[in-house]
């Protein structure tokens, strides 16, 4: 396997600017994937820290997860890390799967439990030869070579666990099993990403030392943020909701523009204030478009130039 920089390496080497990571996702046809081989090379000349590649259950899918994260680290400067979740594999498939990453050159692994396909907020359950929860991910793939793993953490609390403390609780268990660092679910109100920080700290001084990533995703959908949300279990806070209705309108369609708007400006003030109360990096999801993150970077002063 070819060793690569860690991701807590990475960031830990930017030179004084806060770094800045990107989230793809797998590309579902031919024209997806050349949208997204555009928004690669975009976000190549702006050097981001890391980038990230979300995993989907299922059959083509996964090859080309498979294959396009690896095109990531074999035909880019950039430095891939691949997300994996337990759902629906048997650990057999599990050990496949971080062997055909491996192969590639690909040492950072994101590891994550996964939601049932079809219904994320239905019942979870567990592959009759697979895993239960991230934490027996993480130890299984530290326990297939040299990985470096990170997980994920929930500044609200995960929506399957009953309260907060219970939340805390299994992500330190995660980050003892071996994560590295996690990165947040997406968010609107920085205040929950300190209460976060501060739980994990006072939790387990040693684990909450330990990079929590927060992820920034700059809206420039009402409808579509509207829908991750709910699949995520959360929902917008009543006040974001409220000013997004108003630039929305009330036109058949949406004011995508006005949205647009109010969503690079709340995402560049999350970003001052994380990089005011000393995020590690700050994690945009993209949907594997560069402009709208590109203008949140450039306000913030982050985007670098090369070529
Ligand atoms: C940054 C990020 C990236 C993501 N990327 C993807 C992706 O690429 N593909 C995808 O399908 N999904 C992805 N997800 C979604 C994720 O798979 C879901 O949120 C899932 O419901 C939780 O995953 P987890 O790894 O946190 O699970 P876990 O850490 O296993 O936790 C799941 C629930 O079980 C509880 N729990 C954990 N361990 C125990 C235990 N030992 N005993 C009792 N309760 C326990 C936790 O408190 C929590 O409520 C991502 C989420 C984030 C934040």
């Amino acid at each position: 396997m070819t060793r690569t920089p860690s991701i807590v390496d990475r960031i830990g080497s930017s030179g004084g600017r806060i770094p800045f990571s990107v989230e793809f996702s797998p590309p579902r046809d031919a024209d997806a994937e050349a949208r997204l081989w555009r928004a690669v090379r975009e976000f190549e000349q702006m050097q981001p820290a890391f980038v990230s590649m979300t995993y989907g259950a299922g059959g083509s899918t996964r090859d080309r997860t498979v294959r396009v994260t690896g095109a990531l680290a074999e035909e880019t400067t950039l430095l891939p890390v691949a997300h994996l979740t337990a759902v629906g594999h048997s650990v057999d498939e599990l050990r496949a799967m971080v062997g055909a990453y491996a192969d590639r050159g690909i040492s950072n692994i994101l590891v994550l439990r996964g939601d049932p396909p079809g219904d994320p907020l239905g019942e979870w359950v567990r592959h009759p030869d697979g895993l239960e929860y991230a934490e027996e991910l993480v130890r299984l793939v530290r326990d297939l070579g040299d990985f470096h793993v990170g997980v994920a953490s929930f500044p609200e609390g995960h929506f399957r666990a009953p309260d907060l403390d219970h939340d805390t609780r299994y992500l330190v268990s995660k980050l003892r099993a071996g994560a590295e660092y996690s990165i947040t679910q997406m968010f609107f109100d920085v205040e929950d990403y300190l209460r976060l920080r501060d739980r994990v700290s006072r939790y387990d001084a040693e684990q909450g030392a330990k990079p929590i990533i927060p992820e920034i995703m700059p809206i420039t959908s009402l409808r579509s943020v509207k829908k991750m949300v709910e699949l995520s279990g959360s929902q917008l806070p009543r006040e974001l909701a409220d000013r997004l209705d108003r630039a929305a309108g009330h036109g058949p369609e949406e004011d995508r523009a006005a949205v647009r708007e109010l969503g690079i400006e709340l995402a560049t003030a999350m970003g001052e204030r994380l990089i005011a109360e000393g995020a590690p990096c700050l994690h945009f999801i993209t949907l594997n478009f560069a402009r709208a993150t590109r203008e949140v970077l450039d306000r913030l002063g982050l985007a670098s130039s090369v070529g």
